[in-house]
């Protein structure tokens, strides 16, 4: 494992990425906070630097970069108090279809996947009736000739209306047709360009947060057969491994939330002066600051030893799954502790607090939520008897 500061690998890239991001400062997301509006620009500039590709081999015009990379270029963002939440899905999506695709649809998504011609920013998993268990899933898809037929329903879909293709996972088995309940699934490729108006309905979700995410309901869509990813019924399979980039790189924003939290509270404790000295000299002040930093700091190791293993080829999940969960609790006490520092500020949106400590607050629950992943390490890591 690396000895290295996780906070100061990849120092090209994180500089690249600090410079880009000062071009959107705070103004930039409060006034798309306040409409819900989708940050074209910014997805724009970070298509157009290349650093959404930083995982697609470089024959399919990446930088074939591993997740480690990809993982400090998110934390840069987040810690510039930007959101990579627009875009990040750009990163590892297309991993089901790089390790589980033909050659043939390799070469006719990636390389414009690379270039940004193509946006693959959805990937569709959630039901409202399934939540959490996947395995129930109800959406189909039933093989026509040369096609599929897809009906059914998905919600929370993020940057639907914002992406070209989508992955989505559906049945093509019956849960009580299988053995495992695992199988019977496949992932396929939708052309959002063509399916919307032809069996794709999509409806955004405002939440308390500006994350673009909507509910899909498909009503006999058509989608070629040659869409499918790998072999027929086993699709859950395909998607665990991209999963497992996601958590990692979804770990990495909060160590950037974390890092935003625990850099505007130091400064302001230091500046800020109450009773004729700077707040920061009050221990009661300074020690939940430091304690941030404490914790934020063991979780950042946890996420380079997931992104490493990921990258030496190795399986991750459970690492993926610890990462993901400390790097969300320690960006919520910092946020936490951040508007405590700033007091009444901490509520001004001027300040762009309130706003990251809303948007930090998402990752306990997505992409997998605190107690799936507790669940996950009783009963796969310390051998507990399953609970379901
Ligand atoms: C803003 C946003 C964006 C999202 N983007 C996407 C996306 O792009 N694509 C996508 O597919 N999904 C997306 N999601 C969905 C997200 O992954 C799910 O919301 C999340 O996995 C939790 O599932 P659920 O909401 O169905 O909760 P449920 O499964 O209904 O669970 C509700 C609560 O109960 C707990 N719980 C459930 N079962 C158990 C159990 N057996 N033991 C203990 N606790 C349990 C859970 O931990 C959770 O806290 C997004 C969600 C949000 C809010």
């Amino acid at each position: 494992m690396s000895l290295a500061d996780p906070s100061t690998t990849f120092p090209e890239v994180r500089e690249a990425v600090r410079k880009l991001c000062a071009g959107f400062p705070g103004e930039y997301w409060r006034a798309l906070d306040r409409e819900r509006a989708y940050p074209t620009e910014f997805v724009k500039a970070l298509t157009g630097s290349g650093f959404l590709s930083a995982l697609i081999p470089e024959e399919y015009g990446g930088s074939g970069l591993g997740v480690a990379a990809a993982a400090a270029v998110l934390e840069e963002i987040h810690r510039s108090g930007c959101n990579g939440g627009a875009a990040h899905a750009q990163m590892y999506t297309m991993g089901a279809l790089l390790r589980h695709g033909s050659e043939a649809q390799k070469r006719k998504y990636l390389p414009q996947i690379a270039s940004g011609a193509l946006r693959l920013q959805a990937f569709g998993v959630t039901e409202p009736v399934s939540g959490t268990d996947t395995t129930r899933i109800s959406t189909f898809a039933r093989r026509e000739g040369d096609r599929y037929i897809v009906k059914g329903q998905k919600i929370w879909i993020s940057r639907a209306e914002h992406s070209d293709l989508m992955l989505l996972l559906c049945r093509t088995k019956s849960r009580d047709e299988v053995e495992k309940k695992s199988d019977g699934m496949s992932v396929l490729i939708v052309d959002m360009r063509e399916a919307v108006g032809r069996g794709l309905t999509i409806r955004p979700i405002r939440t308390m947060l500006n994350h673009a995410t909507t509910e899909l309901f498909f009503d006999n869509l058509e989608v070629p057969a040659e869409n499918l990813i790998g072999r027929e019924n086993n699709g859950f399979k395909y998607i665990l491994d991209g999963m497992n980039a996601e958590r990692i790189l979804i770990a990495a924003e909060c160590i950037g939330d974390g890092r935003f939290f625990i850099d505007r509270a130091s400064r302001y404790a230091r500046e800020r002066e109450v009773f004729g000295r700077p707040i920061g000299a009050n221990q009661g002040v300074q020690f939940p600051i430091a304690r941030a930093h404490v914790e934020l700091s063991a979780a950042a190791l946890m996420v380079q030893r997931a992104a490493e293993m990921f990258d030496a080829g190795l399986p991750c999940g459970s690492e993926a799954n610890m990462a993901k969960m400390l790097a969300s609790e320690a960006s919520w006490c910092a946020a936490d502790m951040c508007v405590q520092t700033h007091g009444g500020f901490g509520f001004a949106e001027e300040f762009d607090i309130e706003r990251k400590f809303r948007e930090t607050r998402l990752y306990q629950v997505a992409p997998i939520s605190t107690n799936l992943i507790l669940s996950h390490v009783a009963t796969h890591v310390l051998g507990l008897p399953k609970s379901f």
